[in-house]
């Protein structure tokens, strides 16, 4: 692997010379979002200073110049998740958008009355809302994979949810709020074993981790471009070839007809499909600018830095009195969810920004899997490749400094 110099990367970051409260920004949100290097920066403005237009509909330059840096993003995410054809690569707003779009089309088509979908104990809502409306209009069910102690799936009572009425097994790569790392691999191949399709959300994973759409052999694959260094309102659902061109569209509208008229209408291939009006455009390349920065750096190792810096972290989080580390499974990334005795998560979040400190307090959208260890919310840092052990150790004296004060 490539050696990695934090403080070269850092100076890629404008916003990490913010300070906060006289201090310097420490930014441990990741899970919630990232921050942009200054190449995602320059060329979204780039796209609006010299190829900003709508796509594929005029024949004029700057169509042309939108029209290929638009598709240029879309083999740049192709190459990124290791997809076979840009044909499998959809543009969405993000990863909620994306679950509903694969819920509303491939799962109205696909899921019927007294059918099951999977999920796990750890999901998102992103990965709970949109199955729980499907059910709800088909009369179909959840199931749901609990989870052991440490916040880690358990294998065995997946096989067991498994019957001749499974349609859909839909499971997060890596959990928001525990860090838990899933076998998705494993997962898809169980359920592959048992004839059911399997979605992969990879909000939280996209960014610390090689992903291989290919080898993982998932139906779809779903991420967010925020969580990844590229900006927000952009995204990506991947789903297989021929499951896309057997899927009716969801949204109807302009870019993606091949013919209209009052009676019928005759659909573009996939992607185009799904993409109805105008999209995210310069996002999208905004997008493409942060998946390469990523490339440039090498996913491998920024996931052993990553890996070495979350293994101090939980190092220097343990001992400390009153805290109770939340998911302590042994194959974890970026997340370190805490509470500390005495004190409500408010308060603790309250002090560490005092200090310049950014973490995300509540519930994180993930209720069910905080509720299972018998909570409502957490203090949650959440770690990326920029972040420094000085980072961790300016947090862990504000939590050893409330720590104290309470005993
Ligand atoms: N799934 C997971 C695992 C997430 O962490 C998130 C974002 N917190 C989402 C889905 C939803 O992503 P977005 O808000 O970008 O649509």
């Amino acid at each position: 692997p490539r050696p990695f110099d934090v403080h070269a990367v850092r100076r890629d970051f404008p916003i990490l010379q913010e300070r906060v409260n006289g201090r310097p920004l420490v930014w441990f949100d990741n899970a919630a979002t990232t921050q942009k290097p200054q190449a995602v920066i320059d060329r979204i403005a780039h796209f609006y200073a010299h190829e900003n237009s709508n796509i594929h509909r005029a024949a004029h330059e700057l169509a042309a110049r939108a029209t290929d840096a638009y598709e240029e993003a879309r083999e740049t995410v192709r190459r990124f998740i290791g997809a076979g054809s840009t044909e499998e690569i959809i543009f969405v707003r993000g990863t909620t958008e994306a679950i509903n779009l694969v819920a509303k089309s491939w799962g109205a088509k696909h899921i019927g009355a007294g059918d099951e979908i999977i999920v796990s104990h750890l999901e998102h809502h992103a990965n709970i809302v949109p199955w729980q409306q499907l059910a709800a209009e088909k009369g179909a069910r959840i199931r749901v994979i609990p989870v052991d102690d440490d916040g880690q799936v358990l294998l065995d009572e997946f096989q067991k949810l498994l019957n001749d009425r499974t349609k859909l097994v839909s499971v997060t790569q890596v959990s928001n709020a525990l860090g838990t790392v899933v076998p998705v691999q494993k997962i898809v191949e169980i359920a592959h074993r048992a004839g059911v399709r399997t979605l992969v959300d990879g909000a939280q994973s996209i960014s610390h981790m090689k992903v291989d759409v290919r080898a993982l052999d998932t139906d779809f694959f779903v991420f967010s471009g925020h969580k990844i260094f590229g900006p927000t309102g952009i995204g990506v659902v991947y789903g297989k070839r021929e499951i896309l061109e057997d899927t009716p569209p969801w949204q109807g509208g302009g870019n993606m007809i091949a013919d209209v008229t009052f009676e019928r209408t005759v659909f573009q291939p996939p992607p185009n499909k799904f993409e109805a009006g105008t999209g995210n455009i310069a996002d999208a390349v905004g997008l493409g600018a942060a998946l390469e920065y990523v490339e440039r750096l090498g996913i491998e190792a920024i996931g052993q830095y990553e890996h070495a810096l979350l293994d101090y972290a939980t190092g220097r989080m343990r001992p400390i009195p009153g805290v109770r580390l939340i998911g302590t499974a042994a194959d974890k990334a970026s997340v370190l969810s805490f509470v500390l005795e005495g004190y409500t998560t408010e308060a603790v979040g309250k002090a560490l920004n005092q200090e310049g400190i950014a973490v995300r307090t509540g519930h994180h959208c993930a209720q069910p899997i905080l509720r299972r260890f018998g909570l409502e919310t957490t203090v949650r840092p959440s770690l990326a490749f920029y972040n420094t052990c000085e980072e961790v150790d300016r947090m862990v004296a504000v939590v050893e400094r409330l720590a104290r004060a309470r005993s």
